[in-house]
């Protein structure tokens, strides 16, 4: 099941086809994306029963009208250096705990966005990204697919200046920025997507002229702490909320990581597609140094 953030609405997504949510259970749920994470299974019990293809209210659906899927999580969560090949191309030892950062929610944008660029070293991180659905505090990894509503595509993007500034470097900051969290396009429900940790993710770069670069390649398996893994571990510590978003890390290919480095210019877009849960695009703009 595929679950969008159509306009500001809720809606229910099959191939080309969508529907709004409110209209069609005749109300049973709000249109407001956020309201329906702690009813999740409700939400995906009644979406079972809906046959959005022949459905009478069925639209085409317009991919420039998706906004975040979950548009305002109370948490936004990262998890750094969760890839061993990224944790050796930031020369940084393999974490023996999640590192964990905050993104704060008001970066979390949609999955087609314009980012102007806050400094001259602004990279990409492609990441899967887990929804809560129903929260909780110490949710055993054994039931912490219980807790998750789906998954969508995630990108970390990152000011390393601003991320590595001060003594000791404080991440959060600079992967805060307006729109340094787009999310989208839609979440893709456990149904659909049994097997989150098996899932091969790519992000490219498309220059200004049109140029094609991939710059990450990369599939989940490779994690170093799973997604039930994360679920457990972050709960002991935080509660987690309907609609919070938790960052799972990503792979080498990062700008910083490469020599010379490469970071994102204006004029280029950058493009992440995870297999099975879809594409999400932003354009690169000239901030104001
Ligand atoms: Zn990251």
């Amino acid at each position: 099941m595929r679950i969008a953030n159509n306009n500001g609405r809720l809606a229910l997504v099959h191939n080309d086809r969508i529907i709004d949510i409110e209209k069609a259970s005749a109300g049973a749920f709000a249109a407001d994306p956020m309201s329906v994470f702690a009813r999740w299974d409700e939400l995906v019990s009644w979406g079972a029963s809906v046959n959005v293809g022949e459905h009478p209210d069925a639209e085409s659906l317009d991919p420039a009208m998706f906004g975040a899927p979950s548009p305002r999580p109370r948490q936004v969560i990262g998890v750094g250096l969760n890839y061993a090949d990224h944790a050796i191309e930031s020369g940084l030892p393999l974490p023996e705990e999640p590192v964990v950062f905050t993104k704060f929610s008001s970066s979390v944008a949609g999955p087609d966005v314009d980012v102007t660029l806050p400094g001259p070293t602004v990279d990409w991180e492609a990441e899967l990204v887990i929804v809560i659905g129903t929260g909780g505090r110490h949710i055993p990894r054994s039931k912490a697919r219980s807790h998750i509503a789906g998954f969508t595509v995630g990108q970390d993007l990152s000011e390393r200046t601003v991320q590595w500034q001060g003594q000791p470097a404080q991440f959060s900051m600079g992967k805060s920025f307006e729109n340094f969290a787009p999310t989208g396009p839609v979440i893709v429900t456990l149904d659909e997507l049994a097997d989150p940790d098996h899932l091969t993710h790519t992000t490219t770069i498309v220059g200004a002229d049109g140029t094609q670069t991939e710059v990450q390649n990369g599939t989940t398996d490779q994690l170093i702490f799973g997604v039930d893994d994360l679920v457990a571990r972050l709960s002991e510590t935080i509660e987690l909320f309907p609609g919070d978003l938790i960052f799972t890390g990503t792979p080498s290919g990062v700008g910083a990581g490469r020599d010379p480095k490469r970071f994102l210019v204006a004029g280029e877009t950058l493009v992440t597609t995870i297999a099975g849960i879809g594409q999400i695009t932003q354009r690169f703009l000239a901030g104001p140094r």
